[in-house]
């Protein structure tokens, strides 16, 4: 009943030749007709996927926005701008953006609170540290960083966000969670999850990010609890996103 979700986070890589060689694969590549498949973009490039993707059955998403929709904040992109160009969502709480940019649970809420006002899908991004798992404390962390959204949205708003569960220590590390690591982190975000509403719980988008390849794709979105995944050095080769892609079908 939970549609699976492959998104692509290019972060601040690819090019606009990148965007071309994308649009070309996917509109003749079978892709799966139950899996959503969405590119977070970096913005500016935006306008051209939307124009080459147009007709494919892809979403397009960016990495984050400004809390605020519109003012005196030089260098900075609003919810409504992205909306314009094409994005359905946006990623908010990666942990770039929270270690990179000091973006801390009350920026978090923000932006989502943003996301939803610009009629953006927020894909609420948290996880731990490798001290904090070896530390025991990775479902507190988590529990922590889920409570400091949710406890701030009422029902409508809480479900309309997707979760992407991402251990700071396998993001662009190559060490990947095992499938077993994964499911004990969303079997306990979707319990967290139900509390507020037992609906939520069931339908909720959990998504596990950090290192995910074609190679380990298959056995983690097998977990019963996850829903698709968050890629982000796979998703910037063609091939390796379309394997990704079809493991989730
Ligand atoms: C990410 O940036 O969200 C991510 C999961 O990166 P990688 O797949 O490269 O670990």
């Amino acid at each position: 009943m939970r549609r699976p979700l492959i998104a692509g986070n290019w972060k601040m890589n690819g090019s606009l030749a990148l965007v071309e060689r994308f649009a070309q694969a996917f509109t003749t590549a079978e892709l799966p007709a139950e899996v959503d498949i969405a590119f977070m973009l970096p913005a500016p490039y935006l306008p051209a996927a939307q124009r080459s993707f147009a007709g494919l059955p892809v979403s397009l998403g960016a990495q984050t926005l400004h809390p605020e929709p519109k003012g005196a904040y030089t260098g900075e992109i609003s919810g409504a701008m992205l909306k314009e160009f094409g994005a359905h969502y946006v990623l908010v709480g990666h942990s770039e953006r929270r270690s990179l940019f000091h973006e801390d649970d009350t920026a978090v809420l923000a932006r989502v609170r943003a996301a939803l006002q610009a009629g953006l899908e927020p894909v609420l991004c948290l996880g731990e540290t490798l001290e904090e798992r070896e530390t025991g404390s990775t479902e507190a962390v988590v529990s922590k960083q889920l409570a400091a959204v949710f406890d701030g949205l009422d029902e409508s708003e809480r479900r309309r966000l997707t979760v992407a569960y991402e251990p700071v220590w396998a993001i662009g590390t190559g060490k990947t969670a095992t499938p077993d690591q994964a499911q004990e982190v969303h079997l306990a975000l979707r319990q967290r999850l139900a509390q507020y509403d037992t609906a939520l719980g069931e339908t909720a988008r959990l998504l596990y990010g950090g290192s995910m390849n074609k190679d380990n794709a298959a056995a983690l979105l097998a977990q019963p609890d996850i829903d698709g995944g968050l890629i982000g050095g796979a998703s910037l080769q063609v091939d390796d996103f379309l394997a990704i892609c079809q493991s989730a079908g």
